[in-house]
């Protein structure tokens, strides 16, 4: 469902069904919660690229932003310095805006808020619902009990609000070493969702921040941090993913015991998870950082730069979001469905060109040598306005090697010795002999003519062939690298924690083919960076957005013509 004229804009209607959280919000609307305003927010935590389940989530965010007349704020959730860095923020950024959306001037931080964060701390502190408390680590772990054993008060949950107070303000001060003291709420040792056992909300840890540099000895923790700025920026639906489901009570708690200027509703939803992709942060830093791919934005990867770079289109991406909708409940999407959505997309698009991969020579002996014709097809099928390409064609040619068998079995009807096939846009030519090195056997050349009377594609005297092929003009051609990427992991589900596995015993040692040489009609010379083609009968291509330049392309296998045929070259 995508816009024809602009395939990166959404069509009308994207993504405007009633799922449970649109039916939400537009309940609230109705009954004038929130005087009827819609508030969002995306609030990825710097620490990696987004990937295609992020995406989900800012179709969602966005999209219900839009759809409601709100708006939607990009929040870094930036709580965590040891493990956060500007090069993430800035691929971020980059890539929410490549997907289509924009959160305008509302650029926030949750280390913005660190100040304000601290004195709602302190006024938790002053009315009795925090306390300084010095239980070592594994200590506070035993004392927080059981499924089936409440909590046991640490000696400090007593500590009067005085004293706690002062050691906060000294632990702000660097009086202390990392680790010695924590800040806990005091909610409900004998609850049974674990989240409310005296969470910790900050802790001592000396480490350089990202924006606020060494001015901070104490962090908060991500649930601290997390609805407090959510009710800084007055979002009215807090949306994050069925994880947070425990975590409700607490960011509920926090809200109702500080003087917060407004109680948001935290909306949960199910993630995300796609066949043969691996979507945790932190394996997708291990594949980078251990060379299983290049980089972040390796076209294999399930991150939005790598997508992008493989040939995906932002329009397609947002199409899939619209199609696997919003629940409740956790599955598994087929991975294919989002290649659908990316054929589909291309389908409409892409301009046509032959090119051809693994190149077998052609000779048509009874074609006269230095003679050139051209043959017109159309850049694209449907799309009149895209141009006619002026194909060259001439005495030698290139074919695909996997379109000739000199032996072919029953079912192969390409060419053969003695056999016809058309080429496309062209003439019927027949296979007359092969030649072979005489040391390895390979095969060299094929010898063949032409039947100058099937200009066309068609014989006066009715004869038919089976199969069409495609070809370029050895003299017209250029020459492309060609990078085949494939899946990157070859088990349908490489998240999944099993026993005596390894995860990285599950990636697919043949997810990458790299093929120098192949010949490629002359219409995709000037080929921009990032530029989409379909080759004919092969698949989708993208000029690599680094990697390509004029006189030296670089293409990537985006996703092959059909399903099944993925896996052939
Ligand atoms: P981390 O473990 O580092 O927190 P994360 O995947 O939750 O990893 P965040 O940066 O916190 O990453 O995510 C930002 C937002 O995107 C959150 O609201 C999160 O719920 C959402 N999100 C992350 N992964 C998915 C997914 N697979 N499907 C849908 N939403 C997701
Ligand atoms: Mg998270």
């Amino acid at each position: 469902m995508t816009n024809a004229t602009d395939p990166d804009k959404p069509a009308e209607g994207a993504g405007e069904s009633l799922d449970f959280i649109r039916t939400i919000v537009t309940d609230d609307v109705k009954a004038g919660k929130n005087a009827g305003r819609v508030q969002t927010r995306f609030p990825p935590e710097p620490n990696g690229y987004l990937h295609i389940g992020h995406a989900k989530s800012i179709c969602l965010n966005f999209g219900i932003a839009k759809q409601f007349g709100g708006k939607c704020n990009l929040r870094f959730d930036d709580t965590n310095p040891t493990k956060e860095d500007v090069e993430y923020v800035d691929s971020i950024k980059e890539d929410i805006r490549w997907l289509g959306f924009d959160w305008d001037d509302r650029e926030f931080y949750a280390s913005d808020y660190f100040e304000q964060l601290y004195e709602w701390a302190e006024h938790l502190i002053k009315t009795g619902k925090a306390y300084v408390d010095s239980l070592e680590a594994d200590k506070m772990r035993e004392y927080r009990g059981t499924l089936t054993e409440p909590g046991k008060p640490s000696p400090d949950r007593d500590r009067p609000p005085q004293e706690s107070l002062d050691l906060f303000r000294r632990m702000r001060a660097g009086e202390f070493p990392d680790g010695a003291l924590v800040l806990r709420a005091k909610v409900d040792l004998a609850s049974p969702n674990f989240n409310m056992r005296d969470p910790i909300l900050y802790r001592i840890r000396r480490a350089h921040h990202h924006r606020t540099g060494d001015k901070w000895l104490i962090y908060p923790m991500y649930d601290w941090a997390h609805g407090q700025s959510d009710a800084i920026e007055g979002i009215t639906h807090s949306i994050c993913t069925l994880e947070f489901e425990n975590h409700r009570p607490l960011y509920d708690w926090f809200l109702d015991n500080i003087p917060a200027p407004c109680h948001p509703q935290q909306i949960e939803f199910a993630r995300l998870n796609l066949t043969y992709t691996m979507m945790s942060k932190r394996k997708l830093l291990r594949l980078v950082q251990d060379g299983y791919v290049s980089s972040w934005d390796d076209p294999r990867m399930p991150t939005l730069s790598g997508l992008r770079r493989r040939g995906y289109t932002a329009a397609a991406i947002r199409e899939f979001a619209d199609r696997i909708g919003v629940a409740k409940r956790d599955s598994i999407v087929d991975v294919a469905l989002l290649e659908h959505c990316v054929r589909d997309d291309l389908n409409a698009s892409a301009p046509r060109v032959m090119a051809v991969l693994r190149p077998l020579k052609v000779v048509l002996e009874n074609y006269p040598e230095g003679q050139v014709e051209h043959f017109e097809l159309p850049a694209h099928p449907d799309n009149p306005e895209m141009n006619m390409r002026k194909i060259p064609f001439s005495r030698v040619l290139y074919i695909e090697h996997d379109d000739f068998m000199e032996d072919p079995p029953k079912k192969f009807f390409r060419l053969a010795p003695g056999r016809e096939v058309r080429l496309r846009g062209g003439y019927f030519i027949k296979c007359n002999s092969v030649v072979k090195d005489p040391v390895t056997g390979e095969i060299l050349e094929l010898r063949c003519s032409y039947d100058p009377a099937t200009r066309g594609g068609v014989a006066p005297d009715g004869r038919k062939v089976k199969v069409t092929i495609h070809w370029v003009s050895a003299d017209h051609a250029i020459e492309a690298e060609v990078r085949l990427y494939d899946r990157l992991f070859s088990d349908p589900d490489p998240g999944a924690d099993r026993e005596g596995v390894d995860w990285t015993s599950l990636i697919n040692p043949n997810s990458l083919e790299v093929l120098k040489g192949c010949k490629l009609e002359h219409t995709a010379a000037g080929a921009e960076p990032e530029s989409r083609w379909q080759f004919e009968r092969i698949g989708y291509f993208c000029a690599d957005r680094r990697d390509s330049k004029p006189g030296a392309l670089v293409f990537n296998r985006t996703v092959s013509l059909k399903e099944d045929n993925w896996r052939k070259g």
